[in-house]
């Protein structure tokens, strides 16, 4: 495995190497939910590169910039055990080198949910994703289905703008009580840690509603509520039942249809979602 720290770096070292490369972006704090997305990876590719760059401009707050949790040297022996073939790990100045004044826009896709929540958000996701796409030039790139609306909007932008790079969508991996995986669980406190489960009840309790029948939108973002108003630590940031391609809020699920929440913990703030067919 090579650390590559610059773009002329990767470039060289990508000029070399094996098709197809498979793509996997992070922002690093590696876990299990990265390492199924490395091991996708490498398992349908020749070559597998990951990115690991905590992006600035997709942060809407900076203090949640600096408090993003950062390990770079678990994280690199994490893709050496899982055979990655290049990190490419840069400082800000070699993503946004000076004069950097491009900005990607993804239109109604990028709007409701994170993108409402988090203004700048998406924008700060499509820029980087697309400069990684030019840099790295993968066959394919591998995103998690626990960032689901981000996944669209890359797939979005990746179809819009005819980048060469296949967006592949994995499953969210969890822990053994439900909780997704995510970087942002290692700030979680003790008893936040224990409430944090709570997301995932709440999207089971809809799912189970919509399993038994129920149509009404209202009812099931309802079902997911009143799970979460019995976890006193649980500050309820939204709740959605939307629909699957367009995620515009639904009044009746007669469709594919996605089930997505957001909750903060004190200042962390967790995401999760269940997809309904
Ligand atoms: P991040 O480092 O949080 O930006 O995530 C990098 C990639 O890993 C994104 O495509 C995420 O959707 C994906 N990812 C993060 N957590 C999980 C998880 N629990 N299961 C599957 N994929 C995940």
């Amino acid at each position: 495995m090579r650390v590559l720290r610059t773009r002329a770096e990767l470039r060289a070292a990508l000029a070399a190497a094996g098709r197809p490369v498979g793509l996997v972006a992070t922002m690093g704090w590696l876990h299990d939910g990265h390492r199924a997305l490395v091991r996708r990876a490498r398992d349908e590719n020749a070559t597998t590169v990951v990115t690991i760059f905590v992006n600035p401009r997709q942060f809407d707050d900076q203090a949640d910039f600096e408090r993003y949790p950062r390990n770079q040297e678990r994280d690199l022996a994490l893709c050496a055990d899982e055979g990655v073939s290049f990190v490419f790990a840069p400082p800000v100045g070699e993503v946004y080198p000076p004069g950097f004044d491009t900005h990607v826009t993804v239109g109604a896709i990028a709007r409701p949910l994170e993108g409402a929540a988090r203004p700048g958000h998406f924008e700060g996701v499509a820029t980087v994703v697309a400069v990684l796409f030019g840099l790295v030039g993968a066959e394919r790139a591998y995103f998690g289905q626990k960032d689901a609306q981000q996944a669209m909007v890359i797939r979005r932008m990746a179809a819009d703008l005819a980048l060469p790079t296949e967006v592949v969508t994995c499953p969210t991996v969890r822990e053994p009580d439900g909780l997704a995986m995510s970087s942002r669980n290692a700030r979680l406190s003790p008893p936040e840690r224990a409430a944090a489960p709570v997301l995932w009840r709440a999207l089971n309790a809809a799912r189970a509603a919509h399993a038994a029948g129920e149509r009404s939108a209202d009812a099931l973002r309802a079902a997911m509520r009143d799970v979460l108003s019995a976890e006193r630590l649980a500050n309820v940031e939204y709740v959605s039942c939307a629909d699957g391609a367009t995620l515009a809020e639904l009044r009746r699920v007669d469709g594919p249809a996605l089930l997505s929440l957001a909750v903060r913990f004190s200042d962390v703030r967790l995401i999760d979602n269940e997809p309904l067919s």
